[in-house]
């Protein structure tokens, strides 16, 4: 006898989640100072997902009403073989948009692959346009290179381009109108990013770097003309359009904003973790049932729809304590 299950993902709280972000790896090429410690122990193998299972997850997950998927990491474009996964997921039937969070280090190679792929949108990370505090924030990252790549995805014509940056005062915040207008003269969308407490990295004072979103918008102002846009996208962001141009500018403020309400997202960790909710530690450990014996894939889909009952409510993030979560970023998929 056949099961029949339903075909979207309801919570307790009614929230309808469609989005699915895996982390397929926790390595990256870049060690930057709000994600990562200097010195890193990585996953051994057979605790991380294999490619084979990350797809088997998202083909579920899609059969269950997912209809986004984003793959981040740890930085997604170091795993061998991750194109070949990009391939098959962008293939998935039912899936309606693909897109990735990368640090652009390989995306001159990348990109038009990545596109061949079905791959819509990718967001890129950048911090600064300045080399030397390039490399003072990622600690082994190449502007240049990153530049090169932006190039490339610009190129090879994604819908959309984002632009990702974290803010910290002291570092880059004098910067955010020269990267908004870097991404003006791009044709790209650009977010600005408030630090999340997750993980403990060393060198490096949270509380004393905070910068919000308020500040960056007073500081924008001065330069731009910002029109708050309408558009929900039931994440953390808030959008605005300078205009005349094609940009739009975003803020993720995980402090000072409550987004939880319309959250429509989980979160497959490296390590095959299925995490509720970015701010707690509510999860399933996937990775134990799809690796027992004899599991079927309709046991996968019911402990998968069971799970929405312990998707919280809302996060608990304050950046003036220790982190209360410690896990990293690159683990999670940020
Ligand atoms: N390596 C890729 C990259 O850097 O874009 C993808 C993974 S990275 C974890 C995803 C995003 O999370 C990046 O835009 C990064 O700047 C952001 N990020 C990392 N640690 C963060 C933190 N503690 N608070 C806020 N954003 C963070
Ligand atoms: Fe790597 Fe991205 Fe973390 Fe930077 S933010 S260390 S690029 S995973």
């Amino acid at each position: 006898m056949t099961t029949t299950f339903p075909t979207s993902l309801i919570d307790r709280f009614g929230r309808k989640v469609d989005y699915l972000r895996i982390s397929i790896t926790d390595r990256c090429d870049f060690r930057c100072v709000y994600c990562m410690a200097e010195e890193m122990t990585f996953l051994p193998r057979d605790q991380i997902l294999s490619l084979e299972e990350i797809y088997l997850l998202a083909k579920t997950f899609v059969e269950l009403g997912v209809t986004k998927i984003r793959i981040t990491g740890g930085e997604p474009l170091v795993r061998k073989g991750a194109l070949d996964l990009l391939q098959n997921i962008g293939a998935l039937a039912g899936l309606q948009e693909l897109v990735m969070t990368t640090n652009g280090s390989q995306l001159l190679t990348a990109a038009p692959i990545l596109k061949a792929a079905n791959v819509k949108r990718i967001n890129i990370s950048l911090d600064t346009l300045d080399p030397q505090k390039f490399k003072a924030i990622t600690r082994t990252g190449d502007l240049q290179q990153v530049l090169n790549g932006i190039d490339a995805a610009i190129n090879v014509g994604f819908d959309r381009i984002k632009l990702n940056a974290v803010i910290l005062k002291n570092r880059n915040h004098d910067e955010v109108g020269d990267l908004v207008q870097f991404a003006i003269e791009k044709e790209i969308d650009i977010s600005f990013i408030e630090e999340m407490p997750l993980g403990i990295v060393d060198k490096h004072d949270r509380a004393d770097a905070y910068y919000s979103s308020d500040l960056i918008r007073v500081d924008l102002a001065k330069r731009f003309t910002l029109i708050q846009s309408t558009q929900k996208t039931g994440g953390p962001s808030d959008y605005y359009v300078i205009p005349n141009t094609k940009t739009r500018v975003g803020f993720i403020s995980p402090h000072s904003h409550n987004f939880c309400s319309t959250c429509n997202r989980v979160r497959l960790t490296v390590e095959g973790r299925l995490l509720l909710c970015l701010g707690n530690e509510h999860s399933i450990d996937l990775k134990e049932i799809i690796r027992a014996p004899n599991v079927t894939s309709d046991t996968i889909k019911q402990v998968i729809i069971d799970s929405m009952e312990i998707k919280p409510e809302k996060h608990e993030f304050n950046v003036k304590e220790q982190p209360v979560i410690l896990r990293y970023m690159n683990m999670t998929g940020g």
